[in-house]
C-alpha cells in the first residue's frame, strides 16, 4: 500500500488526538489519562492445522478500549501488518466512533497477524474458530460485539457466532454483527459503511460548496467500503467516478466509469487494474487525481505530510480508518480542504451494527427501507452536529468530531462515578 503504512505508529497518533481534544475542553489530568489508555487488551498465541498437516502458531489480539457508554463494539482485521498498537488505536477510534453517532457502545477492536490472501477457506475457518474460542471469555451480546473489518466478513462473523454458540450449548445472535440474514444478520448491513459515507458525503458537500451531482470522485480502495460509495455515489447523486484503485493499482478515466462494471472486472480477475478503457495510474497518484471528492477507502497513513499538499479534492471523506495523520489535517485545514473524518464517514457500519445486535435481541427484523430511514437519520443528525462543533470551536471536522465525542465519553465516565 502507498506511503508506507508501518512507518506511522496509529496508537501514537490516536493519542495526540486525544490531548488536542483535553486542551480544548480543558480536561483535568485524570479524565485525560482514563482516555489515552485501553481498558482491557487480550493477547492470544494459538496453533492452526494448516492444509498440508503442519501447524501453524498465530497471534491474535482484542483490545476493549473503553466501556463507560455501553458494551464495546468493533471490528476484527485479519492482516500480516496487524499490530497490537494499530488494534489499540482502532479500539479508541470505534469508542469516539460509536459517541459521534451517539449509539449506546464503547469501543474495541481485534486483529490476528495473517495473510488471508494466502490461506484456503478451511486454513480461515479453523484459524476463526480457534480465534474466537481464545477470545469467547471476554465477548458476549452485553460485554464486548465484534463485527468484520479489513479482510474478515460474514463467513467469518457466522463462524464466530456458532463457536460461541456450541461452547454456551445455544445459539447467541447477538454475540457479532455482520452476520449473513439467514443467522440474524441485518437488511442493509452489507453496503451500511458505504451507504453512510454518501449520506454524510451529501449533507457536507451542500456547505462545502462541492457539487456532487456531475462532480468527480476518486476512490482509493475498492473493497467493501469503497465499491458500494461508488457505487451509491453513481446511482444516487451522480457523481463521476474518475479514479479508483485497490492494493495492486489504480485505473484513471477522466470522463468516468460505471462502477457496477468495474466491480464486476475485479469479481473477475481480482483486480479493478486492467479495466478496459482505463488508463493505469498508482495509488499515490489516485489520492492525488484531480478530482472534487476524494475517498480513501484502504488503510490507514495514506495522506501524510509527504502528500497532503497535492490532494486536489476539496472533499475528502474517510471510508477507512484512520487515512490521514495529523500533519496532513493541519495541511488539509489550511487549504480549506473539507475533511469527513473516519469516525463520521464510516460510521454507518456500526450504526447498521447496532440495528442488527437491538434485531437480535429484540428477535425481531425490520425491512431495509427502515433500516435505511434509521441510517440517514443518524448521518444527518450527527454530520450536523460535528459540523456545529467544527464552527464553535474553530477546529476542523476532526477534531469537532472527537469533541462531540469525548464530551460524550467524558460525561459518562464522570456521571458514572470511579469504582470503588
Ligand atoms: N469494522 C467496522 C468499523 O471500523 C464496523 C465495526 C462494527 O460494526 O462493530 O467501523
Amino acid at each position: 500500500m502507498a506511503n508506507e503504512p508501518s512507518s506511522i505508529n496509529p496508537f501514537e497518533t490516536a493519542r495526540r488526538q486525544v490531548d488536542i481534544v483535553a486542551e480544548l475542553l480543558k480536561m483535568d489530568e485524570g479524565a485525560r489519562a482514563v482516555l489515552k489508555y485501553p481498558k482491557r487488551e487480550l493477547t492470544v498465541n494459538f496453533p492452526v492445522r494448516m492444509d498440508n498437516g503442519t501447524y501453524r502458531v498465530f497471534t491474535g489480539y482484542r483490545v476493549q478500549y473503553n466501556m463507560a457508554r455501553g458494551p464495546c463494539k468493533g471490528g476484527i482485521r485479519y492482516h500480516p501488518s496487524v499490530t497490537l498498537d494499530e488494534v489499540r488505536a482502532l479500539a479508541a477510534w470505534m469508542t469516539w466512533k460509536c459517541a459521534v453517532v451517539n449509539i449506546p457502545y464503547g469501543g474495541a477492536k481485534g486483529g490476528v497477524i495473517c495473510d488471508p490472501k494466502h490461506m484456503s477457506p478451511g486454513e480461515l475457518e479453523r484459524l476463526t474458530r480457534r480465534y474466537a474460542s481464545e477470545i469467547s471469555g471476554i465477548i458476549g451480546p452485553e460485554v464486548d460485539i465484534p463485527a468484520p473489518d479489513v479482510y474478515t466478513d460474514s463467513q467469518t462473523m457466522a463462524w464466530i457466532m456458532d463457536t460461541y454458540s456450541m461452547q454456551k450449548g445455544y445459539s447467541v445472535p447477538g454475540v457479532v454483527t455482520g452476520k449473513p440474514i439467514s443467522l440474524g444478520g441485518s437488511e442493509g448491513r452489507g453496503e451500511a459503511t458505504g451507504r453512510g459515507c454518501a449520506y454524510v458525503i451529501r449533507e457536507a458537500a451542500k456547505d462545502a460548496g462541492v457539487r456532487v451531482k456531475g462532480g468527480s470522485v476518486a476512490i482509493q480502495g475498492f473493497g467493501n467500503a469503497g465499491s458500494v460509495a461508488a457505487n451509491l455515489l453513481y446511482d444516487e447523486q451522480g457523481a463521476k467516478i474518475v479514479a479508483v484503485s485497490d492494493s495492486k493499482g489504480g485505473i484513471y478515466k477522466a470522463d468516468g466509469f460505471n462502477p457496477h462494471a468495474v466491480e464486476e472486472h475485479k469479481k473477475k480477475t481480482g483486480s479493478v487494474v486492467g479495466f478496459p478503457g482505463a488508463k493505469s495510474i498508482s495509488n499515490e497518484e489516485v489520492l492525488e487525481t484531480k478530482a472534487d471528492i476524494l475517498v480513501p477507502a484502504a488503510l490507514e497513513n495514506q495522506i501524510t505530510a509527504k502528500n497532503a499538499d497535492k490532494i486536489q479534492a476539496k472533499l475528502v471523506a474517510e471510508a477507512a480508518n484512520g487515512p490521514t495523520v495529523p500533519e496532513a489535517d493541519t495541511i488539509l485545514f489550511q487549504k480549506k480542504t473539507t475533511v469527513l473524518p473516519d469516525v463520521l464517514a464510516n460510521a454507518g457500519g456500526v450504526t447498521v451494527s447496532y440495528f442488527e445486535w437491538a434485531q437480535d435481541i429484540q428477535g425481531f427484523f425490520w425491512p431495509l427501507s427502515e433500516v435505511n430511514t434509521r441510517l440517514e437519520r443518524v448521518m444527518v443528525q450527527s454530520y450536523a452536529d460535528v459540523h456545529k462543533a467544527a464552527q464553535q470551536y474553530k477546529v476542523h471536522n476532526r477534531t469537532a468530531a472527537y469533541v462531540v465525542a469525548i464530551q460524550r465519553v467524558v460525561d459518562a465516565i464522570r456521571i458514572r462515578g470511579i469504582y470503588p
